[in-house]
């Protein structure tokens, strides 16, 4: 079920689990702004998710309250992660599904960074 973008932040999503160590992540990549893991579910060769540390439920409230040194290093380390799995040559896809229409399912933020083969003009 997509998310309601406007809710408040929900401690017990399962990325807030993740962050807090209560459940397991296959991470590659945690800096003082961002933790970033394996997708369970993947759909590319590399599907990996940047999440910020704090409580953001989307890129709607974290682009319009986060602090500029959190925006800053949250989107310094979407790009580093790119780096460390090898994916800026030959390239990736980002992402951020935003509320309903986006169709965002976890209600914190999440960058999705997808790489390893050719995608395709348009996103499904
Ligand atoms: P959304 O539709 O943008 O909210 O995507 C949520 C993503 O989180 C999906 O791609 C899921 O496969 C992924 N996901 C859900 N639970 C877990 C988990 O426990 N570990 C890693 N990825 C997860």
């Amino acid at each position: 079920m997509p998310i309601d973008p406007k809710a408040p932040y929900d401690d017990s999503n399962i990325f807030a689990k993740i962050l807090r160590g209560e459940i397991p992540c296959r991470k590659v990549y945690e800096d003082e702004f961002a933790l970033a893991f394996h997708d369970i579910n993947p759909q590319a060769p590399v599907h990996v998710l940047v999440i910020p540390k704090g409580r953001w439920v989307s890129w709607d409230d974290f682009s319009a309250r986060a602090e500029d040194d959190e925006i800053a290093g949250f989107v310094r380390a979407v790009g580093a992660v790119a780096r460390a799995e090898g994916l800026v040559e030959p390239g990736y896809r980002m992402l951020a599904n935003v509320g309903q229409h986006g169709h965002q399912e976890v209600p914190h933020l999440h960058v999705h960074l997808f790489g390893g083969r050719q995608f395709y003009a348009m996103v499904s």
